[in-house]
Protein backbone atom coordinates (compact mmCIF):
# COMPACT_ATOMS: atom_id res chain seq x y z
CA UNK A 1 0.00 0.00 0.00
CA UNK A 2 1.52 3.46 -0.97
CA UNK A 3 1.57 6.55 0.98
CA UNK A 4 1.40 8.65 -1.68
CA UNK A 5 -2.18 9.42 -2.86
CA UNK A 6 -3.25 7.95 -6.44
CA UNK A 7 -5.25 10.80 -8.51
CA UNK A 8 -5.26 8.15 -11.66
CA UNK A 9 -9.00 8.46 -11.50
CA UNK A 10 -9.27 12.11 -12.29
CA UNK A 11 -6.39 11.43 -14.83
CA UNK A 12 -3.38 9.03 -15.51
CA UNK A 13 -0.78 12.36 -15.79
CA UNK A 14 -0.60 15.93 -17.05
CA UNK A 15 -0.37 14.46 -19.90
CA UNK A 16 -3.39 12.77 -20.43
CA UNK A 17 -5.11 13.45 -23.34
CA UNK A 18 -8.46 13.18 -21.21
CA UNK A 19 -7.19 16.83 -19.69
CA UNK A 20 -6.95 18.40 -22.77
CA UNK A 21 -10.23 17.58 -24.18
CA UNK A 22 -11.89 18.24 -20.68
CA UNK A 23 -10.61 21.94 -21.18
CA UNK A 24 -11.45 22.11 -24.95
CA UNK A 25 -15.02 20.65 -24.19
CA UNK A 26 -15.47 23.27 -21.33
CA UNK A 27 -14.25 26.16 -23.36
CA UNK A 28 -16.47 25.00 -26.19
CA UNK A 29 -19.43 23.97 -24.21
CA UNK A 30 -19.37 27.80 -22.30
CA UNK A 31 -19.59 28.89 -25.85
CA UNK A 32 -22.21 27.16 -27.05
CA UNK A 33 -24.36 27.81 -23.98
CA UNK A 34 -23.92 31.46 -24.32
CA UNK A 35 -25.33 31.62 -28.06
CA UNK A 36 -28.42 28.98 -26.66
CA UNK A 37 -28.81 32.15 -24.18
CA UNK A 38 -29.06 34.77 -27.01
CA UNK A 39 -30.45 32.80 -29.31
CA UNK A 40 -33.44 30.83 -26.86
CA UNK A 41 -34.21 32.76 -23.97
CA UNK A 42 -36.92 34.84 -24.70
CA UNK A 43 -37.98 32.26 -27.38
CA UNK A 44 -42.28 32.22 -26.28
CA UNK A 45 -42.95 28.65 -28.59
CA UNK A 46 -40.30 26.77 -25.84
CA UNK A 47 -41.66 25.57 -22.42
CA UNK A 48 -39.76 27.56 -19.71
CA UNK A 49 -39.31 24.09 -17.27
CA UNK A 50 -37.67 22.22 -20.55
CA UNK A 51 -35.57 25.69 -20.37
CA UNK A 52 -34.35 25.24 -17.33
CA UNK A 53 -33.96 21.73 -17.52
CA UNK A 54 -31.43 22.65 -20.67
CA UNK A 55 -29.44 25.00 -18.77
CA UNK A 56 -28.88 23.14 -15.24
CA UNK A 57 -27.83 20.20 -17.65
CA UNK A 58 -25.35 22.06 -18.98
CA UNK A 59 -23.90 23.70 -16.20
CA UNK A 60 -23.68 21.21 -14.76
CA UNK A 61 -21.70 19.10 -17.18
CA UNK A 62 -19.73 22.43 -17.21
CA UNK A 63 -18.89 22.19 -14.04
CA UNK A 64 -18.17 18.88 -13.54
CA UNK A 65 -15.12 18.95 -16.46
CA UNK A 66 -13.98 22.29 -14.90
CA UNK A 67 -13.91 20.63 -11.23
CA UNK A 68 -12.08 17.99 -12.70
CA UNK A 69 -9.27 19.38 -14.06
CA UNK A 70 -8.81 22.27 -11.67
CA UNK A 71 -9.21 19.55 -8.64
CA UNK A 72 -6.36 17.28 -10.17
CA UNK A 73 -3.70 20.77 -11.19
CA UNK A 74 -4.66 21.61 -7.01
CA UNK A 75 -4.11 18.26 -6.20
CA UNK A 76 -0.42 18.10 -7.94
CA UNK A 77 0.50 21.31 -6.90
CA UNK A 78 -0.28 20.51 -3.35
CA UNK A 79 2.88 17.62 -3.09
CA UNK A 80 4.61 19.48 -5.37
CA UNK A 81 4.13 23.18 -5.08
CA UNK A 82 6.74 24.47 -7.47
CA UNK A 83 5.38 22.30 -10.35
CA UNK A 84 5.08 24.65 -13.44
CA UNK A 85 2.85 22.66 -14.88
CA UNK A 86 0.45 22.03 -12.36
CA UNK A 87 0.14 26.52 -12.12
CA UNK A 88 -0.43 26.55 -15.24
CA UNK A 89 -3.02 24.12 -15.74
CA UNK A 90 -4.62 25.90 -13.02
CA UNK A 91 -4.37 29.28 -14.48
CA UNK A 92 -5.79 28.66 -17.85
CA UNK A 93 -9.12 27.05 -15.89
CA UNK A 94 -9.12 30.00 -13.67
CA UNK A 95 -9.41 32.30 -16.75
CA UNK A 96 -12.61 30.58 -17.57
CA UNK A 97 -14.27 30.85 -14.47
CA UNK A 98 -15.56 34.45 -15.73
CA UNK A 99 -17.01 32.90 -18.39
CA UNK A 100 -19.03 30.49 -16.03
CA UNK A 101 -19.85 32.88 -13.45
CA UNK A 102 -21.41 34.93 -16.69
CA UNK A 103 -23.59 32.50 -17.28
CA UNK A 104 -24.80 32.22 -14.50
CA UNK A 105 -25.90 35.37 -13.35
CA UNK A 106 -27.99 35.20 -16.98
CA UNK A 107 -29.26 32.15 -15.69
CA UNK A 108 -30.28 34.21 -12.09
CA UNK A 109 -31.68 37.22 -15.05
CA UNK A 110 -33.59 34.85 -16.32
CA UNK A 111 -35.27 33.03 -13.66
CA UNK A 112 -35.94 36.09 -11.37
CA UNK A 113 -38.05 37.19 -14.43
CA UNK A 114 -40.06 34.05 -14.09
CA UNK A 115 -43.32 34.61 -12.05
CA UNK A 116 -44.59 31.10 -11.91
CA UNK A 117 -41.34 29.39 -11.08
CA UNK A 118 -42.75 27.65 -7.49
CA UNK A 119 -44.95 25.90 -9.67
CA UNK A 120 -42.34 25.04 -12.86
CA UNK A 121 -40.33 23.82 -10.12
CA UNK A 122 -42.86 21.27 -9.40
CA UNK A 123 -43.30 19.70 -12.94
CA UNK A 124 -40.00 17.49 -12.83
CA UNK A 125 -37.77 15.54 -11.01
CA UNK A 126 -34.71 17.50 -11.80
CA UNK A 127 -36.23 20.63 -11.39
CA UNK A 128 -37.80 19.67 -7.59
CA UNK A 129 -34.60 18.36 -6.91
CA UNK A 130 -32.69 21.89 -7.42
CA UNK A 131 -35.51 23.85 -6.10
CA UNK A 132 -33.19 25.36 -3.21
CA UNK A 133 -30.91 26.28 -5.28
CA UNK A 134 -32.63 27.85 -8.69
CA UNK A 135 -34.98 29.89 -5.38
CA UNK A 136 -32.13 31.31 -3.91
CA UNK A 137 -30.53 32.23 -7.37
CA UNK A 138 -33.71 34.21 -7.25
CA UNK A 139 -33.34 35.53 -3.87
CA UNK A 140 -29.54 36.77 -4.85
CA UNK A 141 -30.77 38.35 -7.74
CA UNK A 142 -32.17 40.49 -5.56
CA UNK A 143 -29.07 41.79 -4.20
CA UNK A 144 -27.65 42.33 -7.39
CA UNK A 145 -27.29 45.22 -9.45
CA UNK A 146 -27.50 45.80 -12.87
CA UNK A 147 -24.16 44.55 -14.90
CA UNK A 148 -22.86 48.19 -15.06
CA UNK A 149 -23.07 48.76 -11.68
CA UNK A 150 -21.74 45.32 -10.74
CA UNK A 151 -18.61 45.87 -13.60
CA UNK A 152 -17.92 49.34 -11.79
CA UNK A 153 -17.83 47.90 -8.05
CA UNK A 154 -15.98 44.72 -9.76
CA UNK A 155 -13.45 47.23 -10.76
CA UNK A 156 -13.20 49.95 -8.18
CA UNK A 157 -12.64 46.75 -6.00
CA UNK A 158 -9.44 46.28 -7.37
CA UNK A 159 -7.82 49.38 -6.24
CA UNK A 160 -9.94 49.57 -2.65
CA UNK A 161 -10.66 46.58 -0.76
CA UNK A 162 -8.57 44.13 -2.49
CA UNK A 163 -6.10 46.14 -2.39
CA UNK A 164 -6.04 46.63 1.19
CA UNK A 165 -6.13 43.27 1.21
CA UNK A 166 -2.99 42.87 0.01
CA UNK A 167 -1.46 45.38 1.64
CA UNK A 168 -2.65 44.07 4.99
CA UNK A 169 -1.34 40.60 3.96
CA UNK A 170 2.38 42.51 2.51
CA UNK A 171 3.03 44.17 5.92
CA UNK A 172 2.31 41.26 8.27
CA UNK A 173 4.65 38.86 6.29
CA UNK A 174 7.00 41.39 6.07
CA UNK A 175 6.98 42.41 9.55
CA UNK A 176 10.61 41.82 11.24
CA UNK A 177 10.21 41.62 15.18
CA UNK A 178 13.33 42.47 17.62
CA UNK A 179 13.71 40.57 20.21
CA UNK A 180 16.26 42.06 22.89
CA UNK A 181 18.69 40.56 25.38
CA UNK A 182 16.56 40.45 27.92
CA UNK A 183 15.50 37.30 30.96
CA UNK A 184 18.81 35.66 29.75
CA UNK A 185 18.26 35.55 25.84
CA UNK A 186 20.44 36.87 23.50
CA UNK A 187 19.45 39.19 20.84
CA UNK A 188 17.91 38.54 17.99
CA UNK A 189 15.80 38.93 15.09
CA UNK A 190 12.29 37.08 13.85
CA UNK A 191 9.53 37.14 11.53
CA UNK A 192 6.84 37.61 13.32
CA UNK A 193 5.10 34.32 12.32
CA UNK A 194 8.30 32.82 14.38
CA UNK A 195 7.53 34.93 17.40
CA UNK A 196 4.02 34.05 17.15
CA UNK A 197 4.90 30.26 17.43
CA UNK A 198 6.95 31.26 20.40
CA UNK A 199 3.75 31.19 22.33
CA UNK A 200 3.67 27.55 22.92
CA UNK A 201 7.49 27.53 23.87
CA UNK A 202 8.01 25.44 27.21
CA UNK A 203 10.23 28.01 28.31
CA UNK A 204 8.73 31.11 30.03
CA UNK A 205 11.08 33.63 29.21
CA UNK A 206 10.71 33.03 25.46
CA UNK A 207 7.21 33.55 25.90
CA UNK A 208 7.29 36.84 27.26
CA UNK A 209 9.52 38.21 25.89
CA UNK A 210 8.17 37.18 22.59
CA UNK A 211 4.65 38.73 23.53
CA UNK A 212 6.51 41.88 24.46
CA UNK A 213 8.67 42.21 21.18
CA UNK A 214 5.59 41.27 19.18
CA UNK A 215 3.42 44.37 20.58
CA UNK A 216 6.61 46.34 19.75
CA UNK A 217 6.56 45.68 16.21
CA UNK A 218 3.02 46.22 15.39
CA UNK A 219 3.56 49.50 16.79
CA UNK A 220 5.55 50.22 13.42
CA UNK A 221 2.71 49.08 11.28
CA UNK A 222 -0.67 50.20 13.37
CA UNK A 223 -0.97 53.60 10.70
CA UNK A 224 -1.30 51.65 7.69
CA UNK A 225 -3.05 48.31 9.24
CA UNK A 226 -5.99 50.78 10.37
CA UNK A 227 -6.45 52.71 6.94
CA UNK A 228 -6.50 48.87 5.65
CA UNK A 229 -9.50 48.03 7.83
CA UNK A 230 -11.05 50.96 7.60
CA UNK A 231 -10.66 50.64 3.94
CA UNK A 232 -12.35 47.22 4.00
CA UNK A 233 -15.05 48.08 6.57
CA UNK A 234 -16.46 50.95 4.94
CA UNK A 235 -16.45 49.54 1.40
CA UNK A 236 -18.77 46.63 3.39
CA UNK A 237 -21.00 49.42 4.72
CA UNK A 238 -21.40 50.89 1.27
CA UNK A 239 -21.76 47.48 -0.51
CA UNK A 240 -24.53 46.41 2.16
CA UNK A 241 -26.45 49.52 1.56
CA UNK A 242 -26.39 48.98 -2.40
CA UNK A 243 -27.46 45.85 -1.91
CA UNK A 244 -30.29 46.19 0.54
CA UNK A 245 -28.97 44.68 3.46
CA UNK A 246 -29.82 46.23 6.68
CA UNK A 247 -26.33 45.73 8.15
CA UNK A 248 -22.75 43.91 7.08
CA UNK A 249 -24.14 40.48 9.31
CA UNK A 250 -27.38 40.58 8.02
CA UNK A 251 -25.86 40.06 4.57
CA UNK A 252 -22.81 37.01 5.98
CA UNK A 253 -25.78 35.36 7.07
CA UNK A 254 -27.87 35.16 3.85
CA UNK A 255 -24.75 34.10 1.83
CA UNK A 256 -24.19 31.55 4.88
CA UNK A 257 -27.84 30.47 4.76
CA UNK A 258 -28.84 31.25 8.13
CA UNK A 259 -31.22 32.89 9.76
CA UNK A 260 -30.13 35.45 12.76
CA UNK A 261 -32.38 33.28 15.21
CA UNK A 262 -29.55 30.57 15.34
CA UNK A 263 -26.65 33.00 15.21
CA UNK A 264 -28.77 34.30 18.74
CA UNK A 265 -29.09 30.98 20.25
CA UNK A 266 -25.64 30.03 19.34
CA UNK A 267 -24.26 32.88 20.95
CA UNK A 268 -26.49 32.16 24.13
CA UNK A 269 -24.67 28.50 24.29
CA UNK A 270 -21.48 30.57 23.93
CA UNK A 271 -21.87 32.95 26.67
CA UNK A 272 -23.09 29.91 28.98
CA UNK A 273 -19.89 27.97 28.66
CA UNK A 274 -17.30 31.44 28.99
CA UNK A 275 -17.33 31.13 33.15
CA UNK A 276 -16.09 27.37 33.07
CA UNK A 277 -13.24 28.44 30.16
CA UNK A 278 -12.49 31.08 32.37
CA UNK A 279 -11.93 29.06 35.52
CA UNK A 280 -9.80 26.96 33.30
CA UNK A 281 -8.31 29.76 32.30
CA UNK A 282 -7.61 30.63 36.16
CA UNK A 283 -6.68 27.58 37.46
CA UNK A 284 -4.22 27.25 34.30
CA UNK A 285 -2.38 30.68 35.61
CA UNK A 286 -2.68 29.28 39.33
CA UNK A 287 -0.53 26.04 37.81
CA UNK A 288 1.99 28.73 36.02
CA UNK A 289 2.26 31.15 38.99
CA UNK A 290 -0.04 34.07 38.44
CA UNK A 291 -2.60 34.99 40.59
CA UNK A 292 -4.64 37.52 38.70
CA UNK A 293 -5.70 34.99 35.95
CA UNK A 294 -3.59 33.95 32.68
CA UNK A 295 -1.55 36.66 31.00
CA UNK A 296 -2.05 36.29 27.13
CA UNK A 297 1.68 35.68 27.13
CA UNK A 298 0.56 32.10 28.33
CA UNK A 299 -2.81 31.29 27.16
CA UNK A 300 -0.52 28.42 24.97
CA UNK A 301 1.72 27.66 26.90
CA UNK A 302 2.09 24.01 27.19
CA UNK A 303 1.02 22.26 30.14
CA UNK A 304 3.41 19.37 30.90
CA UNK A 305 4.92 17.61 27.56
CA UNK A 306 3.93 14.72 25.08
CA UNK A 307 6.22 12.45 24.10
CA UNK A 308 3.98 9.37 22.61
CA UNK A 309 4.41 8.83 19.19
CA UNK A 310 2.22 6.72 17.19
CA UNK A 311 2.98 5.34 13.68
CA UNK A 312 0.58 5.50 10.88
CA UNK A 313 -0.37 2.02 11.07
CA UNK A 314 -1.54 2.43 14.63
CA UNK A 315 -3.02 5.93 13.50
CA UNK A 316 -5.17 3.71 10.75
CA UNK A 317 -6.18 1.11 13.48
CA UNK A 318 -7.20 3.33 16.01
CA UNK A 319 -9.16 5.49 13.61
CA UNK A 320 -10.93 2.19 11.88
CA UNK A 321 -11.76 0.67 14.95
CA UNK A 322 -13.14 3.53 16.63
CA UNK A 323 -15.14 4.36 13.53
CA UNK A 324 -16.37 1.22 13.64
CA UNK A 325 -17.71 1.21 17.16
CA UNK A 326 -19.52 4.18 16.33
CA UNK A 327 -21.30 2.87 12.56
CA UNK A 328 -20.02 0.44 10.27
CA UNK A 329 -20.17 2.24 7.06
CA UNK A 330 -18.04 4.90 8.23
CA UNK A 331 -15.84 2.48 8.90
CA UNK A 332 -15.97 0.90 5.43
CA UNK A 333 -15.39 4.43 3.68
CA UNK A 334 -12.55 4.80 6.16
CA UNK A 335 -10.99 1.33 5.04
CA UNK A 336 -11.68 2.24 1.15
CA UNK A 337 -9.81 5.32 1.58
CA UNK A 338 -7.09 3.35 3.01
CA UNK A 339 -6.85 0.85 0.54
CA UNK A 340 -7.66 2.90 -2.74
CA UNK A 341 -4.67 5.12 -1.94
CA UNK A 342 -6.68 8.52 -1.21
CA UNK A 343 -4.35 9.37 0.79
CA UNK A 344 -1.07 11.23 0.95
CA UNK A 345 0.66 10.16 4.19
CA UNK A 346 4.19 11.90 4.92
CA UNK A 347 5.58 15.55 5.03
CA UNK A 348 8.18 15.86 2.03
CA UNK A 349 10.32 18.63 0.01
CA UNK A 350 8.18 20.78 -1.74
CA UNK A 351 4.61 19.70 -0.34
CA UNK A 352 2.69 22.06 1.11
CA UNK A 353 2.11 21.96 5.26
CA UNK A 354 -0.59 21.25 7.09
CA UNK A 355 -3.99 18.87 6.10
CA UNK A 356 -6.82 19.06 4.44
CA UNK A 357 -9.63 16.50 2.42
CA UNK A 358 -10.42 17.56 -1.27
CA UNK A 359 -14.21 16.02 -2.31
CA UNK A 360 -14.10 15.50 -6.03
CA UNK A 361 -16.65 15.85 -8.62
CA UNK A 362 -16.21 12.51 -9.72
CA UNK A 363 -17.48 11.03 -5.95
CA UNK A 364 -13.86 10.38 -4.57
CA UNK A 365 -12.19 12.20 -2.11
CA UNK A 366 -8.49 12.62 -1.31
CA UNK A 367 -6.63 13.36 2.13
CA UNK A 368 -3.60 14.96 2.46
CA UNK A 369 -1.68 15.00 5.68
CA UNK A 370 2.31 16.23 7.09
CA UNK A 371 1.92 12.70 9.23
CA UNK A 372 5.09 13.10 11.45
CA UNK A 373 3.75 10.56 14.90
CA UNK A 374 2.52 13.62 16.67
CA UNK A 375 -0.56 12.05 18.84
CA UNK A 376 -2.89 14.85 17.42
CA UNK A 377 -2.10 13.11 13.87
CA UNK A 378 -4.47 10.51 14.62
CA UNK A 379 -7.39 13.34 15.23
CA UNK A 380 -6.09 15.29 11.76
CA UNK A 381 -6.88 11.48 10.05
CA UNK A 382 -9.77 11.04 11.49
CA UNK A 383 -11.00 14.87 11.07
CA UNK A 384 -9.71 14.52 7.15
CA UNK A 385 -11.80 11.52 6.75
CA UNK A 386 -15.16 12.85 8.57
CA UNK A 387 -14.81 15.60 5.41
CA UNK A 388 -14.40 12.44 3.26
CA UNK A 389 -17.41 11.43 4.60
CA UNK A 390 -19.54 14.44 4.36
CA UNK A 391 -18.06 13.88 0.36
CA UNK A 392 -19.16 10.47 0.37
CA UNK A 393 -23.08 10.93 1.51
CA UNK A 394 -23.25 13.48 -0.69
CA UNK A 395 -21.83 11.87 -3.81
CA UNK A 396 -25.61 10.47 -5.13
CA UNK A 397 -26.67 14.43 -5.08
CA UNK A 398 -26.88 16.22 -7.88
CA UNK A 399 -23.49 17.81 -8.49
CA UNK A 400 -25.35 21.59 -8.29
CA UNK A 401 -26.25 20.57 -5.08
CA UNK A 402 -23.03 19.42 -3.07
CA UNK A 403 -21.97 22.83 -1.60
CA UNK A 404 -22.31 23.97 1.81
CA UNK A 405 -21.75 26.74 3.25
CA UNK A 406 -18.92 27.85 6.08
CA UNK A 407 -20.70 27.76 9.10
CA UNK A 408 -21.44 23.48 7.82
CA UNK A 409 -18.04 22.64 6.43
CA UNK A 410 -16.60 21.46 9.84
CA UNK A 411 -19.61 19.50 10.77
CA UNK A 412 -18.43 15.80 9.64
CA UNK A 413 -14.70 16.40 10.34
CA UNK A 414 -15.71 17.88 14.35
CA UNK A 415 -18.04 14.67 14.77
CA UNK A 416 -15.27 12.60 13.54
CA UNK A 417 -12.87 14.40 16.12
CA UNK A 418 -15.25 13.86 18.75
CA UNK A 419 -15.72 9.57 17.94
CA UNK A 420 -11.92 9.15 18.75
CA UNK A 421 -11.96 11.53 21.85
CA UNK A 422 -14.25 10.12 23.39
CA UNK A 423 -13.16 6.55 22.78
CA UNK A 424 -9.37 8.17 24.03
CA UNK A 425 -10.84 9.20 27.10
CA UNK A 426 -12.62 6.07 28.34
CA UNK A 427 -9.37 3.81 27.08
CA UNK A 428 -6.08 5.46 27.22
CA UNK A 429 -4.05 6.15 30.05
CA UNK A 430 -3.69 9.47 32.02
CA UNK A 431 -0.33 10.76 29.92
CA UNK A 432 -2.52 10.08 26.72
CA UNK A 433 -5.51 11.79 28.27
CA UNK A 434 -3.86 14.08 29.73
CA UNK A 435 -2.15 15.51 25.96
CA UNK A 436 -5.44 15.33 24.39
CA UNK A 437 -7.56 17.11 26.56
CA UNK A 438 -5.44 19.35 26.93
CA UNK A 439 -5.08 20.11 23.39
CA UNK A 440 -9.24 19.95 22.93
CA UNK A 441 -9.55 23.02 25.57
CA UNK A 442 -7.09 24.69 24.11
CA UNK A 443 -9.02 24.85 20.82
CA UNK A 444 -12.08 25.69 23.03
CA UNK A 445 -10.28 28.91 24.61
CA UNK A 446 -9.77 29.53 20.83
CA UNK A 447 -13.05 28.47 19.42
CA UNK A 448 -15.61 29.58 22.05
CA UNK A 449 -13.95 32.33 23.94
CA UNK A 450 -11.68 34.17 21.22
CA UNK A 451 -14.16 34.21 18.51
CA UNK A 452 -16.76 35.37 21.29
CA UNK A 453 -14.54 38.35 21.12
CA UNK A 454 -14.07 38.16 18.12
CA UNK A 455 -17.72 38.68 16.98
CA UNK A 456 -18.01 41.49 19.73
CA UNK A 457 -14.99 43.57 18.20
CA UNK A 458 -16.35 43.00 14.34
CA UNK A 459 -20.16 44.19 15.94
CA UNK A 460 -18.74 47.37 17.53
CA UNK A 461 -15.95 48.09 14.56
CA UNK A 462 -18.77 47.99 12.24
CA UNK A 463 -21.18 50.36 14.31
CA UNK A 464 -18.95 53.22 15.08
CA UNK A 465 -16.98 52.52 11.14
CA UNK A 466 -21.10 53.61 10.26
CA UNK A 467 -20.18 56.80 11.97
CA UNK A 468 -16.53 57.44 10.82
CA UNK A 469 -12.94 56.12 10.62
CA UNK A 470 -11.67 55.02 13.53
CA UNK A 471 -8.33 55.64 14.73
CA UNK A 472 -5.52 53.41 16.16
CA UNK A 473 -6.31 53.68 19.79
CA UNK A 474 -10.28 53.39 18.97
CA UNK A 475 -9.70 50.27 17.63
CA UNK A 476 -7.44 49.13 20.36
CA UNK A 477 -10.11 50.19 22.63
CA UNK A 478 -12.42 48.07 21.03
CA UNK A 479 -10.37 45.12 21.12
CA UNK A 480 -9.80 46.15 24.43
CA UNK A 481 -13.09 45.87 25.57
CA UNK A 482 -14.30 43.23 23.65
CA UNK A 483 -12.01 40.60 24.98
CA UNK A 484 -12.77 42.46 28.64
CA UNK A 485 -16.13 40.71 27.80
CA UNK A 486 -15.18 37.44 26.82
CA UNK A 487 -12.73 36.34 28.39
CA UNK A 488 -13.60 38.44 31.91
CA UNK A 489 -11.23 37.08 35.33
CA UNK A 490 -9.87 33.92 32.90
CA UNK A 491 -7.13 36.34 32.07
CA UNK A 492 -4.63 39.43 33.64
CA UNK A 493 -5.93 42.59 31.47
CA UNK A 494 -2.58 44.62 32.32
CA UNK A 495 -1.02 41.58 29.60
CA UNK A 496 -3.65 41.34 26.92
CA UNK A 497 -3.33 41.77 23.35
CA UNK A 498 -4.97 45.37 22.22
CA UNK A 499 -3.46 44.29 18.68
CA UNK A 500 -5.09 41.35 17.69
CA UNK A 501 -6.86 43.05 14.99
CA UNK A 502 -3.79 43.67 13.39
CA UNK A 503 -2.82 40.36 13.31
CA UNK A 504 -5.77 37.73 12.48
CA UNK A 505 -6.15 37.98 8.81
CA UNK A 506 -10.10 37.10 9.13
CA UNK A 507 -10.69 40.92 9.35
CA UNK A 508 -9.37 41.53 6.12
CA UNK A 509 -10.71 39.02 3.90
CA UNK A 510 -13.11 41.34 1.22
CA UNK A 511 -16.31 39.11 1.30
CA UNK A 512 -16.28 37.62 4.52
CA UNK A 513 -17.23 39.99 7.50
CA UNK A 514 -17.65 38.13 10.60
CA UNK A 515 -15.61 35.59 9.58
CA UNK A 516 -15.37 34.06 13.47
CA UNK A 517 -18.68 32.76 14.34
CA UNK A 518 -18.96 29.76 11.60
CA UNK A 519 -15.70 28.37 13.68
CA UNK A 520 -17.94 28.00 16.60
CA UNK A 521 -21.07 26.95 15.06
CA UNK A 522 -19.18 24.16 13.44
CA UNK A 523 -17.64 23.42 16.74
CA UNK A 524 -21.12 23.21 18.65
CA UNK A 525 -23.22 22.09 16.13
CA UNK A 526 -21.18 18.67 15.91
CA UNK A 527 -20.82 18.47 19.50
CA UNK A 528 -24.50 18.79 19.70
CA UNK A 529 -25.40 16.47 17.36
CA UNK A 530 -22.88 14.09 18.94
CA UNK A 531 -25.01 14.39 21.83
CA UNK A 532 -27.96 13.72 20.49
CA UNK A 533 -26.31 10.80 19.29
CA UNK A 534 -24.91 9.40 23.45
CA UNK A 535 -28.97 10.08 23.81
CA UNK A 536 -30.75 7.94 20.92
CA UNK A 537 -27.92 5.20 19.93
CA UNK A 538 -28.03 3.53 16.43
CA UNK A 539 -30.89 4.85 16.05
CA UNK A 540 -29.02 8.31 15.29
CA UNK A 541 -27.16 6.99 12.40
CA UNK A 542 -29.21 7.30 9.38
CA UNK A 543 -30.07 10.55 10.80
CA UNK A 544 -26.82 11.64 10.77
CA UNK A 545 -26.29 10.69 6.97
CA UNK A 546 -29.66 12.30 5.73
CA UNK A 547 -28.48 15.13 7.78
CA UNK A 548 -24.73 15.49 6.12
CA UNK A 549 -27.00 14.79 2.10
CA UNK A 550 -29.36 17.41 3.41
CA UNK A 551 -26.49 19.99 3.74
CA UNK A 552 -26.02 21.45 -0.13
CA UNK A 553 -29.44 22.17 -0.74
CA UNK A 554 -31.33 23.45 2.04
CA UNK A 555 -31.10 26.26 4.57
CA UNK A 556 -29.29 25.95 7.80
CA UNK A 557 -31.99 26.23 9.61
CA UNK A 558 -33.80 23.04 7.33
CA UNK A 559 -30.89 20.88 7.26
CA UNK A 560 -31.86 21.19 11.39
CA UNK A 561 -35.14 20.41 10.75
CA UNK A 562 -34.39 17.32 8.40
CA UNK A 563 -33.35 15.14 11.57
CA UNK A 564 -35.97 16.88 13.69
CA UNK A 565 -33.71 19.86 15.74
CA UNK A 566 -34.67 23.05 16.21
CA UNK A 567 -31.68 25.13 15.71
CA UNK A 568 -33.09 29.01 17.10
CA UNK A 569 -33.52 27.06 20.18
CA UNK A 570 -30.12 27.48 22.59
CA UNK A 571 -31.01 24.10 24.15
CA UNK A 572 -29.75 22.18 21.08
CA UNK A 573 -26.38 24.12 21.18
CA UNK A 574 -26.56 23.53 24.90
CA UNK A 575 -25.93 19.92 24.68
CA UNK A 576 -22.52 20.64 22.83
CA UNK A 577 -21.82 23.08 25.32
CA UNK A 578 -22.32 20.76 28.02
CA UNK A 579 -20.26 17.95 25.84
CA UNK A 580 -17.29 20.87 25.78
CA UNK A 581 -17.79 21.38 29.74
CA UNK A 582 -17.38 17.79 30.54
CA UNK A 583 -13.72 17.93 28.77
CA UNK A 584 -12.95 20.70 30.92
CA UNK A 585 -13.88 19.54 34.09
CA UNK A 586 -11.99 16.41 33.20
CA UNK A 587 -8.86 18.40 32.53
CA UNK A 588 -9.42 20.45 35.65
CA UNK A 589 -9.45 17.42 37.55
CA UNK A 590 -5.91 15.58 36.02
CA UNK A 591 -4.86 19.47 37.08
ZN1 LIG B 1 -11.58 20.77 8.57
Amino acid sequence: MSTHWDLTSLYTSFEDPKMEQDLASVKQEVKTLKKWFEENIDNKRLNDADKIIHIIKEITAIRFKADRYESFARLQSATDTMNQVAQEKLNMIEAIEPDITELEIMFQDYLSKLDDLDEILTSATLLEEHGYILREMVAKHQHSLDSETELIIAKMKNTGSTAWTKLHQQLLSTLQVDLPAVYGLEKETKPISAVRNMAYSPDKSVRKRAYESELKAYEKITLPMAACINGIKGEAITQTRLRAFSSPLDMTLFYSRMDRSILDALLEAMREALPLIRKFLKKKAEVLGHENGIPWYDLYAPLGEDKTKVSYEDAKKIVYDNFNSFNPDLADFAKMAFAKNWIDVEPKAGKRGGAFCSNLPIGESRVLLNFDGALSNVITLAHELGHGYHGHCLREEQLLNRDYTMPIAETASTFCETIIIKSALANWDDQRRFAILNDQVTRYVGIIMDIYSRFLFEEALFEQREQSTLSVNQLNDLMVSAQKEAYGEGIDHTYSNPYMWVNKVHYYYVNRNYYNFPYAFGLLFAKGLYAMYEREGTSFLPKYDTLLRATGKNSIYDIGQSVGIDLTDATFFRGGVNMIKEDIEMLLNLL
